[in-house]
């Protein structure tokens, strides 16, 4: 003879619940755990024997205890479930990560669902919490953007010396120069150039070459403001962007910028390198129709330095 087929499909029921690869938790209104399955004795470590007629709370102190009481008591009086989502709150439960393939993430994402169980009087006096382990999504969205962060870094940096490429540079100065139109800011720049770079590629070679612009780039990281945008504009030209900062402000960061160069030696390869830079320096006080015009009236002002001899600050007037 068989079993009523009721008690066959409770008996299903249960070996479904202990063999899911998600947690079950059935809990009373005390806290007190009713239900414990196979994920959640793999998981924390706690044979269902112990965790039986504990205090949730106890099993897991991580958890805080006034907001998931908040929580429960929502789900009793809604009679609705209740979610949390790893974008959120990365995990309800602290338990390890031990997933192979993303054994880089210390602690296991999870997603869980809180939902009532009702009595064949209708009352809720249980609660079931599911827990799924969300490690791998978490793991993928993470490094994806983490991927994009790197990519965006690549696309607007210029690989030799870590500044602004000249492309990335003259969107920040569009966007500068859209907010001078709307509210009138004055900012300045500075653009200039290593004095007779030829020279020192023929008689140092390329790689020295290299190593001279590097140095150049962290003179400037050295002096400029974390608001100024600076970009390598060609070769061996640079850019300043700096934003609010007048041509007066403009010229006195290019004088120390001349100095420091001018008192800077590069080495390499065991050899010795000095050099200079000229610079040219012009801002919006007056009128541009354009934001290119502020390039072209820094570049007359350094080809005015390089004209009257190098190793010196124009200001455009
Ligand atoms: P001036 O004082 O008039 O500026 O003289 P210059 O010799 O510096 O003249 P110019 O600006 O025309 O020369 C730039 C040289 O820089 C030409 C090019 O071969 C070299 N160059 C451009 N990019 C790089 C680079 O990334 N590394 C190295 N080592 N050299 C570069
Ligand atoms: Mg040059
Ligand atoms: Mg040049």
């Amino acid at each position: 003879m068989s079993a009523p087929i009721e008690l066959t499909e409770l008996h299903w029921l249960l070996a479904i619940t202990q063999s899911i690869d998600v947690g079950v938790v059935v809990f009373d209104r005390d806290f007190r755990v009713k239900v414990w399955n196979t994920f959640m004795e793999n998981r924390s470590g706690v044979i269902p024997r112990d965790a039986q007629g504990r205090v949730f709370f106890d099993l897991f102190p991580e958890v805080d205890r006034t907001w998931f009481s908040k929580r429960v008591e929502n789900v009793v009086t809604l009679g609705t479930p209740s979610f949390t989502v790893w974008e959120q709150r990365p995990y309800l439960l602290r338990f390890d990560n031990y997933q192979p393939i993303t054994g880089q993430e210390a602690f296991m994402y999870q997603n869980t669902t809180l939902f009532p169980l009702r009595s064949t009087n209708n009352v809720v006096e249980h609660l079931c919490l599911v827990i799924y382990d969300v490690t791998n999504v978490a793991t993928n969205r993470r490094q994806l953007q983490q991927a994009n962060v790197e990519l965006q870094k690549l696309s607007s940096t210029d690989r030799l010396t870590g500044l602004y490429n000249r492309g990335h540079w003259e969107e920040a100065l569009k966007l500068e120069y859209a907010r001078h139109t709307r509210y009138g800011n004055v900012s300045s720049l500075i653009m200039f150039d290593i004095d007779h770079f030829k020279k020192i590629n023929d008689t140092y070679g390329h790689p020295t070459g290299d190593r001279v612009i590097q140095q150049v780039a962290e003179v400037v990281r050295q002096h400029v403001r974390d608001s100024d945008i600076c970009g390598r504009y060609g070769g061996e030209e640079f850019t300043i962007l700096l934003p609010d900062t007048d041509k007066a402000g403009g010229r006195t960061l290019a004088e120390r910028l001349r100095q420091s160069i001018e008192a800077m030696v590069v080495e390499h390869d065991g050899k010795l390198v000095r050099f200079t830079i000229s610079l040219g320096v012009a801002d919006l006080s007056r009128p541009a129709s354009e934001y290119k015009e502020l390039i072209e009236w820094a570049d007359q002002a350094l080809y005015a330095s390089k004209h009257g001899g190098r190793n010196l600050v124009t200001v455009h007037t």
